[in-house]
């Protein structure tokens, strides 16, 4: 049978009309090619018999011969259930239905012999196995059954029957359908080189693999597949952009840059900050557009080099902006490049929601008659109404709140894009950043500024506050300042708040002779500035707050962070957050403080954190805890089509061997036109749908 995605499930043995309006509300399966490409979540190895007398509740899905010596019904309302005491000798388990009573007690029934499969666990302090599948010995044969795919069913599906053995089953039927070979995705020449199984023998091993062998080799055949499409598309796209758009060439350094450098620059330049403004002055002068990411820890330096770049631009007689994620950082970012440029004559200008009436309206005409040469803003830079005489050279800082879409539109203000330079203090992992930001090429500030100090990290639990506060008394005593953070979460604001009030009255009390900050999300943008402000002046000493420090604010006096109820931040976060101390020559601190009872997940988040500062290594953890799938950006960049097997977390090694096939595919045949490669060609148009189209966006 060829054409499976234009069969209808609906008409497959064994779906009929309601099971296939379930499969498509709760799986999106409508047609056999969908459902074929509906891929086990895992397998279960049906080869072995367990006894009860091994069984603990900790184990994984287990089979068992055995028989039921009674039913009983037990409980009520919601907690009713039918319970069979199932023995097999050497013991008994009780197996649990919560639902489906009726259908249990007329089928099975006692003292008859059934090979029982299951995942154990642990309720009232019994082992259990809930809804566990009984079948007649005689009807399998364990040795035969081998690795049995399990794939994922929802509640509903389950209360229709559709569970992980209906659909196994549904797969048989499609199976016997397929009399054909199913037609190769990819060409013969790269299946060969990369001894690939074909695309049809690793469509039916994924649902009936014989072995782990096959099974392994399947899945590497279908992720490979996924990984190549992904990176050929953006491969070609890169290559397409550097080809339609010429890039601005500023040849000159020249006084603006060089006056900088030599009369105003504050500190000398790290080796590492060095190299990267050289490979900026690179990019620029190349005659392409620059797409740069320039990642560094936090705390690294990486705005002296975005403004040593703009500088270049403004030689060259262009105009320079740049963008932040929120309006402090803007406006931080702002009073410091005004800082640094005093007396050079360079008009710098803000533009963010609080500049408003004729503010604004000085600052967008100086834009558009080219009087404002760096302008600091917000996301207020992309409104219709501002337009620049020319831009170019962009700087995005802290990236991973601007998504691809939002960079295009960057473009959409001059003919000729302008160079860009995106910045992240949360670095992305490489084979994440090849997939998310592969169109761009990436710089590293390896290298903290000198005398930095790696700050010392300690988890406390929340029953040691007054140990805590002892802690903190001494470094105030010795002239420093100290930060202590409460999560804010948006679902539980009132909450939140209600602890950051709490921990704020707490803290005045404990330290009378002190005074203390308090700023959160709801406060109005000037009060809350004006409150950083006075802490950075060392006017307080003590600042607490939420998340709203997150990013940017520099106080290098301040040497403590405590983080409370640290284990309701991901770990990218509390890297962000202990970024705000470490900046002065003395030794920082910062303090987890949890309550006792942890999940497995932050036990290891704290002590990722208490081990390493490492913002790399860091990031690496915090995407295998978490996948990607997480990751801000990651699902609406629409980069990764639809991966269904390969995962960005873990397939590392699998993505930078894509990368690189695509990559010599597009270098000899961009427009994927050579014979052997026109099989790609078209499965590129076919996956397009649910890709990003870039191409249309400049
Ligand atoms: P981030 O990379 O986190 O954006 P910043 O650019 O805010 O870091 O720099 C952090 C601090 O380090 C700032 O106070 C900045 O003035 C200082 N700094 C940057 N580069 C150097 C350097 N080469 N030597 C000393 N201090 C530096
Ligand atoms: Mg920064």
């Amino acid at each position: 049978m060829r054409d499976l995605a234009w069969r209808d499930v609906k008409y497959l043995t064994g779906v009929g009309p309601a099971r296939a309006a379930l499969l498509e509300k709760e799986m999106q399966i409508r047609t056999l090619e969908d459902l074929l490409y509906f891929f086990p979540y895992k397998y279960v190895d049906r080869s072995r018999l367990f006894r009860i007398s091994d069984m603990d509740g900790t184990m994984p899905y287990i089979q068992i011969k055995g028989h039921i010596i009674s039913f009983e019904e037990v409980g009520g309302g919601a907690g009713k259930r039918l319970v069979a005491h199932f023995t097999d000798d050497t013991g008994i388990v009780d197996l649990v239905w919560f639902q489906g009573a009726k259908f249990i007690l007329d089928r099975y029934r006692p003292g008859v012999e059934y090979i029982m499969f299951g995942k154990p666990g642990v309720y009232g302090g019994r082992i259990s196995v809930a809804h566990p599948d009984l079948d007649s010995p005689d009807k399998i044969d364990v040795s035969a059954m081998g690795l049995q795919p399990q794939y994922n069913t929802t509640d509903r599906m389950k209360r229709a029957g559709l569970n992980s053995r209906a659909i196994q089953k549904l797969m048989q039927n499609l199976m016997s359908l397929l009399t054909e070979p199913l037609p190769e995705t990819l060409p013969q020449w790269l299946v060969s080189q990369e001894r690939l199984m074909s695309l049809d023998e690793a469509l039916r091993r994924i649902h009936f693999p014989g072995t782990n062998d096959d099974m392994r080799r399947a899945r590497y055949r279908l992720k490979f597949e996924e990984l190549f499409y992904v990176q050929l598309n953006i491969v070609r796209y890169t290559i397409d952009r550097q080809k339609r758009f010429r890039g601005f060439v500023f040849d000159k350094v020249g006084d603006c840059f060089n006056t900088f450098y030599k009369e105003h620059l504050p500190f000398s330049l790290t080796e590492a900050q060095k190299r990267v403004v050289r490979e900026i002055r690179a990019d620029v002068r190349s005659g392409h557009q620059m797409n740069r990411l320039l990642q560094g820890d936090v705390g690294s330096g990486k705005t002296m080099v975005a403004l040593m770049g703009m500088l270049i631009a403004i030689d060259n007689g262009y105009q320079a902006c740049i963008m932040a994620p929120t309006e402090i950082l803007a406006e931080q970012h702002y009073a410091n490049i005004v800082n640094y440029l005093d007396g050079m004559g360079v008009r710098t200008e803000l533009l963010t929601g609080n500049v408003k009436g004729k503010r604004r309206q000085a600052v967008l005409e100086g834009l558009q008659s080219g009087d404002v040469r760096i302008l600091v803003s917000t996301h207020a830079v992309l409104e219709d109404n501002v337009n620049f005489r020319n831009p170019g050279f962009v700087v995005i800082d802290e990236q991973h709140r601007f998504g691809v879409a939002q960079r295009a539109r960057l473009w959409a203000k001059s003919l000729q894009p302008p160079h860009i330079l995106v910045m992240t203090a949360t670095p992305i992992p490489r084979t994440l950043a090849m997939t998310l930001y592969g169109d761009l090429d990436v710089s590293v500030i390896d290298e903290l500024p000198p005398g930095r100090k790696p700050v010392r990290t300690e988890h406390f639990y929340d029953t040691r506050h007054s140990d805590l506060y002892a802690f903190i008394d001494m470094q105030l005593k010795a002239g420093h300042q100290a930060y202590i953070v409460y999560p804010l979460i948006v679902e539980n604001e009132k909450m939140d708040l209600k602890n950051l009030e709490e921990g704020y009255a707490t803290v005045c009390e404990r330290f009378p002779q002190y005074r203390v900050s308090k700023v959160h999300g709801k406060m109005r943008p000037a009060d809350k500035d004006a409150e950083m402000m006075r802490f950075k002046r060392g006017e307080t000493q003590i600042m607490v707050a939420t998340t709203v420090i997150e990013v940017g604010v520099d106080v290098p006096n301040a040497s403590v962070m405590v983080i409370e109820n640290a284990e309701r931040f991901g770990l990218s976060q509390l890297h962000q957050l202990r970024g705000r101390v470490g900046r002065g020559a003395d030794q920082s601190y910062c303090i987890l403080v949890t309550g006792f009872k942890l999940s497995e997940d932050t036990r290891r988040r704290m002590g990722i954190m208490v081990e390493t500062c490492d913002g790399f290594e860091i990031a690496e953890a915090d995407l295998k805890l978490r996948g990607p799938g997480d990751l801000e950006g990651t699902q609406q960049s629409g980069v990764a089509f639809d991966l269904k097997l390969a995962s960005l977390a873990r397939d590392g090694e699998l993505i930078g061997k894509a990368r690189e096939t695509a990559r010599l595919v597009v270098e000899k045949d961009p427009s994927l036109s050579l014979p052997e490669n026109i099989i790609m060609a078209r499965r590129l148009a076919a996956l397009k749908k649910t890709s990003y189209d870039w191409s249309s966006i400049s």
